[in-house]
């Protein structure tokens, strides 16, 4: 297969997506240029709107929809103000908010601090995590962060950046075993876990 096959080019597109290797990426362009044009219309439809709609909520960056000023978790008045609860992307603020366990607002970093991958404290909004601390009166700050080395030496350099301020910084309790990420735990253990947070000192 050439590499300007279209099949080729889709499949090397698809097979940048999380969770999807080569074979798959194979398997879905295969599919998508077997199954008419039905399918792959809904999915241009899907895509665009992804782009032209889905936007980064300004206070904390999870994903809002264009022209709202900031994401529902933000703009909901029965939230807690005070605490916030950070996270690695929306995939794990979702997973905190399906288990129930937090009533606060977020604060989403897009990212771990890894010099290998150029992410340094500018690509994940360390920044204006201390601001919001600072400007919005936050009294606590709860590390929902994954259990692997970069998540760790993350969560270190952010707990460093709070400790001259007037913050409480927690971990989650528990449930997290060496290397492994919040998107492994059940909604019971990460519960679970958030009522188990732990001081940092
Ligand atoms: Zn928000």
């Amino acid at each position: 297969m050439s590499r300007t096959d279209p099949l080729a080019r889709l499949t090397r597109v698809l097979s940048r997506l999380p969770g999807i290797g080569r074979r798959s990426g194979e398997r879905i362009a295969l599919r998508l240029a077997t199954g008419g044009g039905g399918l792959v219309g809904e999915l241009i439809e899907a895509l665009e709107e992804l782009r032209d709609r889905v936007v980064l909520c300004r206070a904390c960056g999870n994903l809002a929809i264009r022209g709202a000023e900031v994401c529902d978790v933000c703009a909901d008045p029965r939230r807690a103000t005070g605490v916030l609860c950070v996270v690695q992307d929306p995939g794990a603020l979702g997973l905190v908010e399906k288990s129930g366990s937090f009533r606060g607002r977020y604060h989403v970093l897009h990212g771990k601090l890894s010099p290998m991958r150029g992410q340094g404290p500018a690509q994940i909004r360390a920044e204006k995590l201390v601001e919001r601390v600072r400007a919005e009166g936050i009294r606590e700050v709860i590390l929902a962060l994954d259990a692997d080395t970069e998540s760790d030496a993350t969560g270190s350099y952010l707990q460093d950046q709070l400790r001259a301020l007037d913050v409480h910084v927690f971990r989650l309790g528990f449930g997290l075993s060496a290397g492994s990420g919040i998107a492994y735990l059940d909604a019971v253990t990460l519960m679970r876990a958030m009522e188990g947070r732990q001081p940092i000192p």
